[in-house]
């Protein structure tokens, strides 16, 4: 029989999302975390690239993200022992086709340097000379330990007495009483508060629980691991990829990531690489440098989930008592989420947002779908 817990608050997802809201409520709520599958990180957080670009998405991306380089770098070193950032870099690059992109993103980023054609050639020497017509480097741009900050999370949240629950997927919740039953087949939790932290299932964790599903959307988006080019030392590469974003690529333990940096909408699963898709990217990568692709030794797809706005949802939903929404973070949701774990957290607790950050809550609100904004 399912054994049966009380929380104040059941988050469903132990994603990025799910666990680092779970580290911000720790010790000032009971916390169960509920995940479908064996062990936390199985979905898109463990299959992201891994990069922290402030100049990505839109302006509340982009404020999530302002706000969230702090928390990085002074994270707790009890919690997070080792520095969860490290510097790479973004070279973004534009043949003729794609100068018309190359200037809409320049325009206005912040800490962007515009460079000759031969500059971006030093920093990454297989740039094909006849193809390359603009550069602009991005310093900035970070790479994320995303596993130490996932292991982080879930260190602070056990540590404040939060029960994670593996193999224990939602199957319905209903609410009654102030309270929702929440069934899974290993245990039926009652919580105060519901939040749906299911990245691409988020929709599918609002209709098993009776609520109106809000459009998330799920993108695949697929990486390939590539031999390092003979002869080139490419541990100080940073990542670099076409301003248009149909490829991009990231030097990662001696070997070279590429992505297609494909968008496909699908329905939620274990996602997989389209092998003809993967090829295609490749082809655009390969024509810009001089490298031919001669093996992959690895690939993988994961899905990046979008509300249709681009934006992500955070928030109670004004249309279901205590179902509180945390989804929608898309190809980003691994470099906002020290922001927006604070966010969520304060929103639940009914406290002020941090400071900065007030700005964000209605653009992030759920009620902007609900005709309640
Ligand atoms: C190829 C790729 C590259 C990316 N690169 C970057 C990057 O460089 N930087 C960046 O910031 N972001 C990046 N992202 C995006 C980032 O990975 C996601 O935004 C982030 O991981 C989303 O976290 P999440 O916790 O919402 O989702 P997930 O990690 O998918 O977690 C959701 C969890 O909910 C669980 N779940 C679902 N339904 C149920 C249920 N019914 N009951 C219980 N549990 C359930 C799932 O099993 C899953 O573990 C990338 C994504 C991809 C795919």
């Amino acid at each position: 029989m399912a054994e049966e817990l009380t929380a104040d608050v059941a988050i469903v997802g132990a994603g990025i999302a799910g666990t680092g809201l779970a580290a911000d409520l720790a010790g000032d709520f009971d916390v169960v975390l509920l995940e479908q599958e064996s062990r936390p990180g199985y979905h898109s957080t463990g299959r992201s690239a891994a990069i922290f670009i402030q100049n990505y998405g839109n302006d509340v991306i982009r404020g999530l993200s302002r706000a969230s380089a702090p928390l990085f770098h002074g994270a707790d070193r009890t919690v997070f022992p080792t520095p969860l950032l490290s510097q790479r870099g973004i070279l973004h690059i534009a043949d003729e086709a794609g100068l018309g992109a190359f200037h809409a993103l320049v325009d206005g980023a912040e800490g962007m340097r515009v460079l000759t054609t031969a500059e971006a050639r030093e920093l990454v020497p297989v740039l094909r000379a006849d193809r390359l017509k603009a550069a602009a480097y991005e310093h900035d741009a970070q790479d994320i330990d995303v596993d130490a900050l996932h292991q982080g999370f879930q260190r602070k949240a056990r540590a404040g007495g939060t029960r994670l629950l593996a193999d224990a997927p939602l199957t319905r919740a209903t609410r009654a009483d102030g309270a929702w039953t929440i069934e899974t087949p290993k245990a039926t939790v009652r919580a105060k508060v519901l939040v749906d932290a299911a990245g691409a299932w988020a929709d599918t964790v609002a209709k098993l629980s009776g609520v109106a599903p809000l459009g998330i959307q799920p993108m695949r988006r697929s990486m390939a691991v590539l031999p390092a080019p003979e002869g080139q030392d490419i541990h100080r590469w940073p990542l670099f990829g076409d301003a248009s974003e149909t490829w991009y690529a990231k030097p990662d333990a001696g070997r070279l990531l590429v992505s297609p940096a494909e968008e496909i909408p699908v329905d939620p699963h274990d996602a997989f690489v389209d092998d003809m898709v993967l090829a295609e990217g490749l082809y655009r990568f390969e024509e810009a440098v001089d490298y031919p692709v001669t093996r992959v030794e690895r690939s993988w797809a994961g899905l990046r989930s979008f509300a249709p706005d681009r934006t992500p949802v955070a928030g109670f939903d004004p249309s279901a008592e205590g179902f509180f929404w945390l989804a929608g973070q898309g190809g980003y949701g691994i470099q906002t989420s020290p922001a927006l774990s604070m966010l969520a957290g304060r929103l639940i607790r009914r406290a002020t947002p941090p400071a900065g950050l007030e700005a964000l809550v209605a653009p992030l609100s759920p009620a902007r779908f609900r005709g309640t904004a």
